[in-house]
């Protein structure tokens, strides 16, 4: 048995299999192109997290799934099931999680423009947290909690100043976000002075979010000695004490062979040292800590197959294999060129000699998945296979060019079974009149 990537990705005897599972028994079952979701992947990252949030941040602290990274209403029951909390990024989203009988109380409404009907739909939802983002949205909210007599608990959206990719603190660095209030304009403050006069409105304590796909800890670190200084000059300045503290997502998820592997316990364990010592130096009350991992809990617990329909060299220049998807089920490359690891499905095992382009079928030059992927030679009717594709590519998915949105088949135990199906020809038509 050889591991290609990640341990739910493997061979054996010249067979591909995911979660245990033959990938071409699946495909023989559902058909390409498909997403696969490794459920028993998704609860082993909740439960890393779980565990090392409880030992080093205390009690009460738990991770809240960011659920943008992929929504659908299995994925809420499998993340309810675990007793964790979600983050949701728009009313759709909220939508399929109250469907899926999600506990809305432990739910964390994100996002930097919140109409009225939001904020409506998800009181009505039983939302736990808003998690504000400006001066219109806490008026709003006031407004809307006084008429249906509630009080509703927020956090409030912190922009701490930090630009994860230079790895250092730079004053003005996140000012320039449209999300959130900066610390450095002094907004920050002003949201905690004007939380703090209205009626309705019960803030909990902050929020931040400095970034996505960062391997670094140092860029968290800084988040912890930034916002817990921010938390004691709020308590001197307004008698404000601070119950949450949600230092947001995005810890790294290796997408190639060398990408850096690293572990999120250790990450939490620094973490949680470097708060333990602001909240002793600083004498502040130690806050419960949420985090909002998206991609770190579901993107190596993704794989995309496609079927090859043509091979075409281009004399001297580049080789195309082209598949039946492409940027409607993964616009990442196109968007931003992220690095994805393809292998074939067929000859998992055979010596990748042959240089090409994975492109999609969309009329689109630009629809690529990766470019310069070394495959085994393939031809048309063959398999292959994109790793870690869990997070933002169900999620970011399209219909461009009337194209049906592949399904998820979820493997939990070594058994698949439908999670979302395969969108038909009369879904595309579904609101033409
Ligand atoms: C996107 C996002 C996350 C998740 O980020 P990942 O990099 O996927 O972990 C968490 N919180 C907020 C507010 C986000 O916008």
């Amino acid at each position: 048995m050889k591991t290609i990537l990640h341990d739910n990705v493997t061979t054996r005897e010249g067979e591909l299999y995911f979660s245990n599972v033959k990938v071409t028994d699946i495909i023989k079952d559902y058909g390409t192109p498909i997403f696969l979701l490794d459920e028993n992947k998704i609860r082993e990252h909740i439960n890393e997290y779980k565990s090392a949030m409880k030992e080093y941040f205390g009690e009460g602290s738990m991770p809240l799934y960011a659920s943008k990274a992929c929504s659908f209403k299995e994925l809420y029951r499998v993340v309810k099931s675990e007793g964790v909390g979600t983050d949701i990024v728009s009313p759709g989203e909220l939508y399929t999680a109250v469907a899926a009988g999600f506990d809305m109380s432990k739910a964390f409404f994100h996002g930097n423009n919140k109409t009225d009907r939001d904020i409506e739909f998800a009181m009505d939802s039983g939302l736990g947290y808003f998690v504000v983002d400006g001066l219109e949205e806490l008026d709003a909210i006031e407004k809307i909690a006084l008429r249906k007599g509630i009080k509703q608990k927020i956090l409030l959206r912190i922009t701490p100043g930090i630009d994860p990719h230079t790895h250092k603190k730079i004053s003005t660095g996140g000012v320039d976000s449209k999300f959130g209030s900066a610390i450095a304009t002094g907004l920050a403050e002003k949201m905690v002075k004007e939380s703090l006069k209205r009626y309705a409105v019960v803030l909990k304590g902050f929020h931040c979010h400095i970034g996505s796909q960062i391997f670094e800890v140092d860029p968290f670190i800084d988040a912890v000695e930034i916002m817990t200084e921010f938390i004691a000059d709020m308590k001197s300045k307004f008698d404000f004490v601070a119950d949450v503290l949600n230092l947001g997502g995005g810890f790294g998820v290796r997408y190639k062979e060398c990408d850096p592997i690293i572990s999120y316990t250790e990450n939490i364990k620094a973490i949680g040292a470097k708060l333990d010592e602001q909240c002793k130096a600083l004498n502040i009350k130690k806050p419960v800590i949420y985090l909002e991992p998206g991609r770190s809990l579901v993107a190596d617990a993704g794989m995309t197959v496609y079927e090859v329909g043509s091979v075409k060299s281009i004399e001297g220049i580049k080789n195309y294999v082209s598949i039946d998807g492409g940027m409607t089920d993964n616009p990442r490359y196109t968007l931003y060129q992220s690095p994805y690891t393809v292998i074939s499905v067929n000859k998992p095992e055979a010596a990748c000699d042959f240089k090409c382009t994975i492109a999609g079928r969309c009329c689109e030059s630009g629809d690529i998945i990766q470019e310069d992927v070394m495959l085994p030679k393939v031809e048309r009717g063959d398999l292959i296979a994109v790793l870690v594709t869990g997070a933002y590519n169900y999620s970011m998915s399209s219909n461009y060019n009337r194209i049906p949105r592949a399904p998820v088949v979820m493997v939990y135990n070594g058994t698949p079974r439908l999670a979302v199906r395969r969108e038909s020809y009369e879904d595309l038509i579904l609101n033409d009149m």
